[in-house]
């Protein structure tokens, strides 16, 4: 029982005067895909590094399949690493890339052709065993390294962005990949990526880190549609954040008192009359001149086309909106003026970074 469990109890790193990790704690669950996801610096990579044994922490403790291992050197710990740059070596084969952990292991050799070739299948390299790692893409090679770490079947898969040297067509192939590869094992893994992308479409649960601290941690639909702190929404591309005071607040129908001067309703728990917010509306809630009880009356400033959606920058007021709107937007022009509109379901209350909301 609890074979893959990862517990975090209060865990701290720092480097000399920067502290990289603040007091986290965390329970992942046996089988779990758990994404650590945050900007550059926030300590993420530390986190992970910790439960590798790569780093050790500064005091709190490390279970690892409900065992403490908080003393325990790398390989006394049942875990492997995936890094972003995947150091094989160039001059063995797939196979013997793969095959090189067992051997360290002193796996019996009748037992390594079959494991290396399962792990193959799992990478769905198959047949390509006796290929050279320098003929490979690096698609390829990624999986290869993938196939390294599961060939020693560990109870935890630790993942370092392991697409971020990819080129982006690669890295969504890979994703695809790495998710069918987690179903199929069925093995905790413990993904870090900076890309929200990459983490709300892999994760069973997604943590927010800012500043080495958990901001907010949730499955990835929760953490899109509720980021609490303006960090998390900022991050997530919550693009109109504005501040403002609650006017009154009653339940499902608070209004708040932006700084220039807009009432906006929301449906959002947690508000108290006459507190300062942030609220926040993402650009794809708001649309023109549709339904809505918000309406703000602005003037079309620049659109930016991006394939799927344009976006448009309009001028409320002192305010700069960001509005999505699906396909080329043709009919609209610069300097029209419009009513921007969206649901008080899509006004999000949020709060300074490091100041959790109080629970609804
Ligand atoms: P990135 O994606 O850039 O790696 P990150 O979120 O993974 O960022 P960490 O690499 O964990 O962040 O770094 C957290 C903080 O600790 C940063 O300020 C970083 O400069 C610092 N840090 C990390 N490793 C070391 C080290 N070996 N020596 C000194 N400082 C370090």
């Amino acid at each position: 029982m609890g074979r893959g469990a990862v517990s975090l109890r209060g865990v701290s790193k720092s480097f000399g005067t920067v502290v990289a990790v603040r007091d986290v704690s965390l329970e992942v669950a046996p089988g779990e895909f758990l994404t650590l996801l945050g900007p550059s610096g926030c300590g993420k990579t530390t986190l992970l590094r910790m439960i590798a044994a790569l780093e050790s922490p500064e005091s709190g403790r490390i279970l690892l399949s409900q065992r403490d291992v908080t003393d325990d050197p790398p390989h006394r710990r049942p875990v492997n690493t995936v890094f972003q740059h995947y150091a094989l070596f160039p001059h063995r084969t797939v196979a013997g890339n793969v095959a090189f952990g067992l051997e360290m292991a002193g796996r019996a050799r009748a037992d390594l052709v079959p494991r290396v070739e399962r792990a193959l299948e799992m990478v769905r390299l198959s047949g390509m065993g006796s290929r050279r790692v320098d003929q490979l893409s690096g698609g390829q090679r990624q999986r290869v390294a993938l196939a390294r770490a599961v060939v020693l079947e560990p109870e935890v898969l630790l993942l370092d962005e392991p697409m971020s040297a990819l080129d982006r067509k690669l890295r969504e192939e890979m994703r695809a990949e790495v998710k069918s590869l987690h179903r199929r094992l069925g093995t905790t893994f413990v993904f870090v990526t900076h890309d929200q992308e990459e983490a709300l479409a892999l994760s069973d649960r997604v943590v927010v880190m800012n500043d080495g601290r958990i901001e907010q941690m949730g499955p990835p639909a929760e953490i899109y549609d509720v980021p609490r702190t303006r960090f998390v929404a900022e991050f997530l591309a919550v693009r109109n954040i504005l501040s403002g005071d609650v006017q009154s607040a009653e339940v499902g129908a608070t209004v708040v008192r932006t700084e220039n001067g807009l009432m906006l309703r929301s449906r959002a728990a947690g508000f108290v009359a006459g507190e300062r917010v942030w609220v926040g509306v993402r650009p794809e809630r708001m649309g023109f001149d549709g339904a809505g009880e918000n309406r703000v009356a602005g003037v079309l400033e620049d659109r930016l086309f991006l394939g799927d959606r344009s976006e448009w920058r309009v001028r409320a007021g002192a305010d700069l909106l960001t509005v999505s709107e699906p396909g080329t937007s043709a009919g609209r022009q610069a300097g029209d003026a419009v009513t921007v509109t969206f649901e008080a379901s899509a006004l999000l209350r949020l709060v300074e970074p490091g100041r959790r909301p109080p629970r609804p």
